[in-house]
């Protein structure tokens, strides 16, 4: 017998396991619109040209240090780049640094478990409130981290669209001081749909008048709106709003260099003014780099070094801008040519959300049942929400996917 036999085995994640599925297909039709990841126009992954540019210099100054440690808190010149990216802006070019402390992390989800882990064990929170819907990996990482979970209704299902109303009732009438809000910066997985800048504005004043903390969930930065700067505005806003605020960004950078597998990403932790004179940002690096020493001693430096290469390059930073233009471009310009196919077949319901909503994502507003439906007639793969990963989509299969689409709604 075994010692194990007890064990229940856990729900797989869905996007990995609609992956899977797509990948068994035999089909020939066979699409993929599950996972969230960047494809081109023939359907294949895409290192940037200014990756490959980053990786070509790399290999050229064959650095004898490459393989080394890095530093547990990870690479500062890096963490300062990737802290700039965020909470600088055009007219103020450096992030101001004395009220923020920044670890390099595992990627998204290793930002996003270091701040839970580190909110869970000195802070204590009574609860954390996360949207409805969500990435579903925020109800995994909360858990583990052991802090009780609350949603807040995010989406206006009939409006389509952030339902404000009802997220400042939940959260003014449920949430108590100290608890944790996390917030997705832009492009909203998997709803596509975020705040306007008034919204985020009320945001930031109910998070300061009910003593909340906010955690922002960076991954797509770049993506929403194609500018960086401007997809990263409501943390700048909730930066300036008030200098007491307290708040966490867990950034990514797996979407915007496509550097999935390379684990690159960075938490920061910004701390009220008030702590500055007696070191509280400093106190908090401290205990977030021991954090990272028991857990993994250091983030990989791989994927860090191809971000730093570019971002410390005027050059290399403007072809980067040009990367993701290209890839956003694309990904609209798909949303456009779903749509109009709809429209053509004369699909039942209203399709324009597909237009207005921003990021990787489009949540069709499929039901289950029509998901189901249109994965075991045309090999069709999404999830069961409905969210569509809308660079799946290319000029080869956007035609056959909106037949699909019209078949299982009618
Ligand atoms: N947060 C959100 C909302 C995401 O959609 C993702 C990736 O899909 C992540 C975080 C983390 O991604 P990674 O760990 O690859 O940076």
């Amino acid at each position: 017998s075994s010692r194990f036999t007890t064990l229940s085995v856990p729900p797989a994640d869905e996007a990995f396991a609609v992956n899977g599925a797509y990948l068994a297909d035999t089909s020939p039709d066979k699409v993929n619109l599950g996972i969230g990841v960047y494809r081109t126009d023939e359907g294949r992954p895409w290192p940037l040209r200014v990756v490959e540019r980053a990786e070509n210099q790399l290999h050229e100054e064959h650095d004898a240090a490459r393989h080394e440690y890095l530093a547990i808190r990870g690479d500062v010149e890096f963490l300062d780049l990737a802290r700039d990216l965020v909470f600088a802006s055009a007219g103020d070019k450096e992030g101001s640094d004395d009220r923020i402390a920044s670890v390099q992390t595992v990627s998204g989800t290793g930002a996003n478990r270091l701040g839970a882990d580190f909110l869970a064990q000195h802070l204590r929170p009574g609860r954390v409130w996360i949207p409805e819907p969500t990435w579903s990996n925020h109800h995994a990482i909360w858990t583990f981290a052991g802090v009780a979970r609350g949603t807040y209704p995010y989406y206006d299902v009939a409006g389509k669209c952030f339902d404000w109303v009802r997220t400042a009732q939940t959260l003014n009438e449920q949430a108590s001081p100290g608890d944790v809000v996390v917030l997705h910066a832009c492009a909203h997985n998997p709803t596509g749909a975020d705040p306007s800048k008034e919204q985020w504005e009320k945001f930031a004043a109910l998070c300061q008048a009910k003593g909340l903390i906010p955690f922002f969930d960076l991954a797509y930065q770049g993506f929403a709106s194609g500018s960086v700067e401007e997809d990263s505005w409501a943390i700048r806003h909730f930066f300036h709003y008030q200098p007491q605020l307290e708040f966490f960004v867990a950034q990514s950078f797996s979407k915007n260099f496509g550097l999935y597998g390379q684990r690159a990403g960075a938490l920061h932790v910004v701390t009220s003014s008030a702590g500055l004179s007696t070191g509280v940002s400093q106190a908090v690096l401290a205990n977030l780099c021991s954090l990272v020493r028991g857990e993994y001693s250091m983030a990989p430096r791989r994927g860090s070094e191809i971000v730093k290469t570019v971002l410390r390059s005027p050059d290399m930073r403007r072809q980067w801008h040009e990367d993701l233009q290209l890839m956003s471009g694309r990904i609209k310009a798909m949303r456009q040519a779903l749509y109009d196919r709809l429209v053509a077949l004369q699909t039942p319901g209203t399709w324009e959300h597909i237009l207005s909503q921003i990021g990787m994502f489009s949540y069709t507003g499929l039901s289950e049942n029509q998901v189901f439906a249109i994965t075991q007639r045309h090999h069709v793969y999404l999830l069961k929400s409905g969210r569509i990963s809308i660079s799946g989509l290319n000029e080869s299969n956007v035609d056959y996917v909106a037949r699909a689409i019209d078949d299982v709604v009618r």
